[in-house]
């Protein structure tokens, strides 16, 4: 995947772990979600309770994980770190369940992607911090029902509409993650370049907040590439031209889509006339899983303001047609 893309790359784990705010109050942006989760860890703190399973939802790179250890840190708890795809069997998630101490965060990443019979045994957990354990196959099986340490549950999703009702049922609470804007990522990279010893100037930070499609996870990788550039080709210090320079070599463009992105709206425009166009012919067309297309790309250029989700299918707007560089027909625009 490319530079732009907003999962975490292979070997990006630690450069995700050293740049990751430690504190709320580093945490930069989310204004909403900071203060709803400050009033839910305030509130079970002065109870003395466990507090509320919590759901985030949102794109990639947006800080979900962050804000999950943040909330254990916050806490004073140990936080244990999963993933649905992960929990394949039931077995996998009973052997964590068991595992937890009291007062633990369970964080689990991609959530919608566990297996039925392991999100069936997590309901109990949840609501009675209790496990079901099927002991034997067959007639002669039977459930041995086992008490597990009162914890809190963090949800992690890139696609809250197929989560299943009973498990969106039981949390407490969902905190929507937004794009961020401008000024924001301009602090996030301003912060990872105190960080890293970054030599950044004010318009070179400017820019890569302009072209990291929202997303801290991207604004940070770009702030590597540039630093690399300017290392390389220049004295180390990152101005606006190198930053311009640097984000030229990693065809990262002016609005920083991807090339996933740019597929799509291309797509959109020369092959359906700028659509409308249902999702799964889209995907076909640029040869991309729907889901990518619906989770990861969508969001971005809908909030960008280049495409349109009407109930007849996908639409370029008047701004896509711009920056493609194309004239739209006629007809366009549904
Ligand atoms: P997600 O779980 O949503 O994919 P992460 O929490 O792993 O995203 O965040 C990816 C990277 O982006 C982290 O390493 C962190 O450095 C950075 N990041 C995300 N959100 C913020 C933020 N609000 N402030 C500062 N850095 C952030």
């Amino acid at each position: 995947e490319g530079t732009l893309s907003p999962h975490r790359a292979n070997g990006e784990q630690e450069i995700d772990a050293s740049l990751r705010p430690r504190k709320l109050d580093d945490f930069v942006g989310q204004q909403r979600v900071r203060e709803q989760l400050r009033l839910v860890l305030q509130g079970a703190l002065g109870r003395g309770e466990q507090p509320d399973h919590i759901l985030f939802a949102g794109p990639p790179g947006l800080g979900k994980t962050s804000l999950a250890m943040i909330l254990a840190t916050e806490l004073g708890s140990a936080i244990r770190v999963t993933s649905g795809p992960a929990l394949e069997r039931p077995g996998d998630l009973a052997a964590m369940l068991s595992n937890l101490t009291a007062g633990d965060v369970l964080f689990i990443d991609e959530i919608h992607r566990m297996a039925r019979p392991a999100e069936e045994m997590l309901y109990l957990a949840m609501e009675d911090y209790r496990v079901d354990v099927v002991v034997g196959k067959g007639p002669g099986a039977t459930s041995i029902p086992l008490d597990i340490a009162p914890f809190t549950l963090v949800g992690a999703t890139t696609r809250s509409g197929s989560l299943t009702g009973p498990l969106r049922d039981r949390f407490g609470f969902t905190a929507h993650m937004e794009f961020y804007e401008p000024a924001e990522l301009e602090e996030v990279i301003n912060r990872s370049a105190g960080i890293l010893g970054v030599d950044l100037r004010p318009d070179g930070a400017t820019e890569i907040a302009r072209r990291c499609r929202g997303t801290p996870r991207i604004a940070n990788r770009l702030l590597r590439r540039v630093r690399d550039y300017a290392e390389v080709r220049s004295d180390g210090v990152v101005t606006v031209e190198v930053a311009r320079a640097a984000l030229e070599v990693y065809d990262v463009d002016e609005l920083g889509l991807d090339r996933l992105d740019r597929a799509v709206l291309g797509s959109l425009a020369r092959s359906f006339g700028g659509g409308p166009v249902g999702a799964s012919t889209l995907s076909v067309a640029v040869g991309e899983e729907q889901s990518t297309i619906e989770e990861v790309c969508e969001p971005y250029l809908v909030r960008a303001g280049m495409l349109a989700r009407t109930p007849r299918g996908r639409v370029a707007t008047a701004a896509a047609w711009q920056h493609l560089g194309m004239v739209a027909p006629a007809n366009a625009f549904g």
